[in-house]
């Protein structure tokens, strides 16, 4: 298919990249990043969208999009396909998805998770909301790129699963990271806390597979000096869309509120930014209670 894959970042260049390899043709378009491997470039996000049968974005929020979906809706064939892969806040992905369907376009909102190896290794997860027919439509890429695809329900509804899943993933995160701060002052071995918590009620996806204590558990960020992994600023960002979200609908969310507090201290007064997001840990090492 004659694709064209606009914003080719750390997320963007292995997914453009993934596609070529598989055999499509690919015209890619960045402001700044260079070409990834099989990739031709445009000179703008309007030339690598005029004529493609499908159009991916891979951009940093909800603004950049929606610049770029006004350059570009209008120029795409009807029928073509408009996939947004990356992380906006809910209303920017459905006001996207509206003007793209009324142009005659198959919209869905499909951002990821797996991060830049999932990215490079072709194995991302796909959260996607729009219509049966798009999700038809964009299924086959989504195996190109990704091992599994959800169709979460009509458009924004890939960014819901997103941001609802990254809420839990802040707050689970910073409740291992206390835990293990706790256990510390109280003398507890972190790998003794490993074994139990880890095969008991207290386990989860941050304990068992992301371990933020250094030596413990399966090989994680903690063991290369929390480089990152997932950056504790793209944890912020997305816990602000939760929370943005949550302001919008009126829903109660205090540790979804509690968990954006920290990672914003965390990130802009404190180290955090350019760390993985599980280096909660060695913050909360240094800390009291008060
Ligand atoms: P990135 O900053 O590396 O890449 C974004 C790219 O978009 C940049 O190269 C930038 O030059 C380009 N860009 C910005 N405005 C543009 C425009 N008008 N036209 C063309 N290109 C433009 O970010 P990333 O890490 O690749 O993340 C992309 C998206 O994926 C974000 O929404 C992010 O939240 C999401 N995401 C990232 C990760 C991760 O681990 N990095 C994981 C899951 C989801």
């Amino acid at each position: 298919m004659k694709i064209g894959f606009i914003g080719l970042g750390n997320m963007g260049a292995p997914m453009a990249a993934n596609l070529a390899a598989a055999g499509h043709d690919v015209t890619g378009f960045d402001l700044v990043a260079p070409c990834p491997n099989g990739v031709s470039m445009a000179a703008s996000a309007a030339e690598a969208a005029a004529g493609r049968e499908i159009v991916i974005t891979m951009l940093p929020n909800g603004a950049l999009l929606q610049s770029v979906a006004a350059e570009i809706i209008a120029l795409m064939d009807k029928g073509a396909g408009f996939i947004d892969c990356s992380t906006v806040d809910v209303e920017s992905a459905r006001k996207v998805a509206a003007q793209a369907t009324a142009a005659g376009l198959l919209a869905v909102d499909a951002p990821v998770s797996g991060g830049i190896g999932g990215a490079s290794g072709g194995t991302l997860t796909f959260m996607a909301g729009g219509t049966e027919q798009s999700f038809a439509m964009a299924a086959p890429l989504f195996d190109i790129m990704g091992q599994k695809a959800v169709h979460c329900g009509p458009s924004g509804n890939g960014q819901a699963a997103k941001i609802c899943n990254n809420m839990i993933l802040g707050i689970t995160m910073i409740g291992t990271c206390e835990a293990f701060a706790l256990a510390d002052k109280l003398g507890l071995d972190r790998g003794k806390m490993f074994d139990v918590v880890s095969t008991s009620s207290g386990y989860s996806w941050t304990m068992n597979a992301y371990c933020p204590a250094p030596g413990v558990g399966p090989t994680s960020p903690a063991d290369n000096d929390y480089k990152p992994g997932f950056a504790a600023d793209l944890m912020l960002k997305d816990l602000r869309l939760s929370q943005t979200a949550a302001e919008a609908v009126d829903a109660a969310t205090p540790l979804g509120q509690h968990a954006t507090d920290l990672y914003k201290s965390f990130v802009e007064d404190e180290d955090g930014s350019g760390r993985d997001f599980s280096a909660m840990l060695p913050r909360f090492e240094k800390l009291g209670r008060d």
